[in-house]
């Protein structure tokens, strides 16, 4: 017996793969790129890395892209097909049973790219190699980058490899930052094409630079956050992006009490009531992903109406103080989902939990369950 059979509590994070669909293709009639990588690590972003990576192909993407290759299995275990990339290794990484599954890997170094070749069977790997342009991360240094070229060219010639893509990643720090990342990136292409390798695919922009740095979406973009509908600026909206968030995160009302004026709320009473009122109890905690720092603080959707935490926000529960509203055990509580339907967005969250949407969707936790919708 789970909450699946209906028996606990509904928390539900309804997933709208039509949603996801449809960002990819605004996100394509965006970027026109010739190919589209839609990035599914961490479980989608929180939405269902199954449910993400087929409402983006639907969509139009012709890549998968994850972090590591235990996401790329389970993918492949799930039936998709598609080409799908994994660029964050572990140094004493298996890859045999990623690339007996077809997958592509993200090459950082000699060493790395030696250790998939040793580890091939069969055909001859797919590699991207990734050149670190400035973020500090993974990527082949700049002293690295010919050695790297040149063992991978070696490889090649003799069918032991094949590097279909080249890429990095951008900081985001400014447009001055990300265009000197690009110039770098440029030039590591360019010693690429003197080694003598001919990649099909160079990529460079996440979502933010999908928008904004139209000069960096080269052959592809690798998109994440976007395709969830969600905008990676604080200046702009998903709407005003044209995107449609995928997830609602929603659970029916517990409780309901009338209360007098000075009840606390929670742990701690940082939360009083100033006069008579309801507190309507929400059975969503930070177990669930609901940010403790968000207390006193994120916004909540109840009757068509919006309401604050009150209180501190308890590992299973929050409270939150209706004032006169009729609310009844059962309403739904709306935490967040589409601003256009009137939801309170992950965005909000963010800003009430001093982070960022990402992290708001990705920390969804395991008593919430998904349901997919079109
Ligand atoms: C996570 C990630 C992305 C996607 O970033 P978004 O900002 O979510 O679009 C792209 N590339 C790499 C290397 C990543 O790690």
């Amino acid at each position: 017996m789970t909450e699946a059979d209906g028996y606990g509590v509904a928390r539900e994070a309804i997933v709208d793969r039509g949603a996801i669909e449809h960002n990819v293709r605004t996100l394509r009639a965006v970027t026109r790129t010739h190919e589209f990588i839609a990035v599914v690590k961490a479980d989608g972003y929180g939405h269902g890395a199954i449910t993400a990576a087929r409402g983006a192909l639907a969509g139009g993407a012709t890549r998968i892209g994850v972090a590591d290759v235990a996401e790329a299995i389970a993918l492949r275990q799930a039936g998709i097909g598609a080409p799908i990339v994994a660029w964050l290794h572990a140094p004493d990484t298996d890859f045999r049973p990623a690339l007996a599954d077809g997958v592509e890997i993200g090459v950082s170094g000699v060493d790395q790219l030696r250790r998939v070749v040793a580890h091939a069977s069969g055909s001859a790997p797919v590699v991207h190699l990734k050149f670190e342009t400035g973020l500090g991360r993974n990527g082949a240094a700049p002293g690295e980058w010919a050695a790297l070229l040149g063992e991978a060219a070696r490889l090649e010639r003799e069918d032991r490899v094949r590097v279909d893509g080249l890429f990095s990643h951008l900081s985001g720090a400014s447009r001055e930052d990300d265009l000197a990342q690009l110039g770098l990136f440029e030039e590591a292409l360019g010693g690429a094409a003197e080694a003598g390798l001919s990649p099909r695919i160079r990529h460079l922009a996440a979502t933010a630079a999908a928008f904004d740095v139209p000069e960096a979406r080269l052959d592809a973009v690798r998109v994440g956050l976007g395709i969830y509908g969600l905008s990676p600026f604080d200046d702009r909206s998903a709407a005003e992006l044209g995107l449609r968030p995928a997830m609602t995160l929603r659970v029916p009302i517990a409780a309901v009490r009338r209360v007098q004026a000075g009840q606390g709320a929670s742990y701690g009473y940082t939360y009083r009531a100033e006069r008579d009122t309801t507190f309507a109890l929400v059975p969503l905690g930070y177990a669930d992903g609901v940010p403790r720092q968000a207390s006193n603080a994120g916004p909540v959707r109840i009757r068509g109406e919006r309401f604050r935490v009150a209180g501190r926000v308890a590992m299973d529960q929050f409270v939150v103080d209706v004032g006169d509203t009729e609310v009844a055990p059962g309403d739904q509580a709306v935490l967040f989902g589409d601003p256009l339907r009137g939801a309170p967005s992950a965005a909000e969250w963010g800003d009430a939990a001093g982070t960022i949407n990402y992290e708001i969707v990705t920390r969804i936790g395991p008593r919430v369950r998904r349901v997919v919708v079109e």
